[in-house]
């Protein structure tokens, strides 16, 4: 699978690589190094085996802040050891880091859909969630002028890159976070582009660019007020609001 670059700039600050959902070969491999070693850091939206961002983590040698999928639970080694997450890496649940002058926070998990034991949520549940989050959020405010630069979810927000099925519907409480804390971007997995839900994985809602990286994506941040490029086309073109008409659960 080619990657999607995001252009940026001459004042580009940071180079990302995005993961969740999948395997990647180009990235599951020893050439790694040569094809991101521009990365500066790693962002894994959920559902990847601890395994594979140890690789990553380890191959690459800059931080990866993961956030849970709805799949990830509790995994055992070769050798029977417990694994309760990825060595190495960072977990960003219900939190936000400062990364080399970006704000990146994590709000994990799906839509709840049965009752696994999983990182499954009802509506209200992730409301709680964001409102347990805004302390710390308007606390960025007021120290560095914004609350938020990304957020990190594993499931989209309602009515954007959704599925027709329960366990693919977005959250609504991601469309409030969006309209009251304007982070940049917000970066989602969960929508796997061979299900074919939705042939867009960047819309535009208010201040935010919403990108979808199953499997994977680059992302390039310019120390500007907003993106303007991104695969070479202005990002206007791919602009849509929220829609029900991709969710009928
Ligand atoms: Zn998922």
């Amino acid at each position: 699978m080619a990657a999607s670059l995001f252009c940026v700039g001459a004042g580009e600050t940071m180079r990302f690589l995005t993961v969740s959902d999948e395997i990647v070969p180009s990235i599951y491999s020893l050439n790694i190094k040569q094809r991101f070693g521009t990365i500066q850091s790693v962002l894994s939206c959920g559902d990847l085996p601890y395994y594979y961002l140890e690789f990553i983590v380890t191959m690459l040698g800059v931080p990866l802040y993961y956030i849970y999928g709805n799949h990830d639970t509790i995994e055992h080694s070769a050798g029977g050891e417990t694994l309760t997450g990825a060595r190495g890496c960072t977990l960003i649940e219900d939190r936000v880091i400062m990364q080399e002058g970006l704000l990146i926070g994590g709000l994990g998990g799906s839509i709840r859909y049965n009752n696994d034991d999983a990182p499954q949520y009802s509506e209200q549940q992730m409301l709680m969630r964001v409102w347990r989050m805004t302390p710390q959020l308007l606390l960025n405010k007021v120290r560095h002028g914004r609350h938020i630069d990304i957020l990190m979810t594993h499931a989209p927000p309602l009515g954007i890159h959704n599925g027709p099925s329960r366990p693919h519907k977005g959250f609504k409480a991601l469309l409030m976070f969006m309209e009251r804390f304007q982070p940049r971007y917000l970066i989602h997995g969960h929508i796997h582009r061979s299900y074919g839900f939705s042939p867009v994985t960047e819309t535009r809602y208010r201040d935010t660019l919403i990108v979808n990286t199953a499997g994977h994506r680059l992302l390039g941040i310019a120390d500007a007020e907003t993106p303007t490029l991104l695969d070479g086309k202005a990002v206007g073109e791919r602009i849509a609001g929220p829609s029900a008409s991709t969710d009928n659960s």
